[in-house]
């Protein structure tokens, strides 16, 4: 088994158990938590996403993230490259003003809270939860939707909610010099054949990345499908 089809069947297999973590991603839990003081299993996710992504880049959003498990699987529809940049503002102007929502409850709740990981939920969506079919149909369906119209991976460059963390994460790695992982490419040995930027799941055009000497993007999400796409074997991951 290859290393793509083992990463895939892990991201397929994380969509299937969606119904059973969708609340540990759910944005609005945090909020309704912190209106009761509570620290909820989604925000200790996204805070270890935070700190995860220090270290080890956007890894999560290549190897584990559930919609990621349905993007992947709607290329069998479109595949379509996404190079519309101005649509990743879309996901900042949804992020900054929950985070500033969460920091304002953060600060009024600050004497009086407690963490409960399992608030509201530990087991997923069930039939006697109603509103969770709900929301999980309509997570879906935006998912499917963005993929099936954009194109690859059209969720993450638009609306992901989780992505802004793990860039916020690189961005403090990048200027502290923590060490951590990334692609390192031999630009001279490289034969211009693009099949790199071709295969790359974040529709980064990677051959260009290769040819300036540095491969390290925010898009990146340490999917490897450049470097096992190479026919020079030239990508590689490193840790620094
Ligand atoms: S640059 Fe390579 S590792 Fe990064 S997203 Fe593109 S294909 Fe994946
Ligand atoms: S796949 Fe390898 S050889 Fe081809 S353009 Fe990319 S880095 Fe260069």
């Amino acid at each position: 088994m290859s290393r793509q089809s083992i990463r895939k069947t892990i991201i397929v297999i994380s969509f299937i158990l969606f119904p059973i973590t969708l609340y540990y991603f759910s944005p609005y839990l945090i909020i309704e938590a912190l209106t009761q003081h509570v620290i909820a299993g989604s925000f200790i996710v996204f805070s270890l996403m935070l700190i995860g992504s220090i270290f080890i880049g956007r890894l999560f959003c290549g190897w584990i993230c559930p919609a990621g498990g349905l993007l992947e699987s709607c290329t069998i529809i479109n595949d379509h490259r996404i190079t519309i940049k101005k649509a990743k503002l879309i996901k900042y102007l949804i992020w900054f003003p929950w985070i500033l929502t969460i920091m304002i409850l953060l600060l009024l709740a600050k004497d009086n809270l407690r963490i409960d990981f399992f608030y509201q939920t530990w087991y997923g969506i069930s039939i006697s939860d109603p509103y969770g079919f709900i929301i999980y149909f309509a997570v879906v369906f935006l998912i499917f939707i963005l993929a099936l119209t954009l194109g690859r991976r059209g969720f993450c460059h638009t609306v992901c909610w989780m992505a802004p963390f793990m860039q916020l994460g690189m961005w403090i790695q990048k200027k502290l010099h923590i060490p951590h992982l990334y692609l390192q490419a031999t630009a001279e040995q490289c034969i211009s054949c693009n099949m790199c930027s071709k295969k790359c799941t974040m529709s980064l055009s990677v051959m260009e990345l290769v040819k300036s000497g540095k491969i390290e993007d925010y898009d990146c999400i340490l999917c490897l499908e450049c470097v096992d796409s190479c026919p020079k074997n030239i990508i590689n991951l490193k840790l620094k």
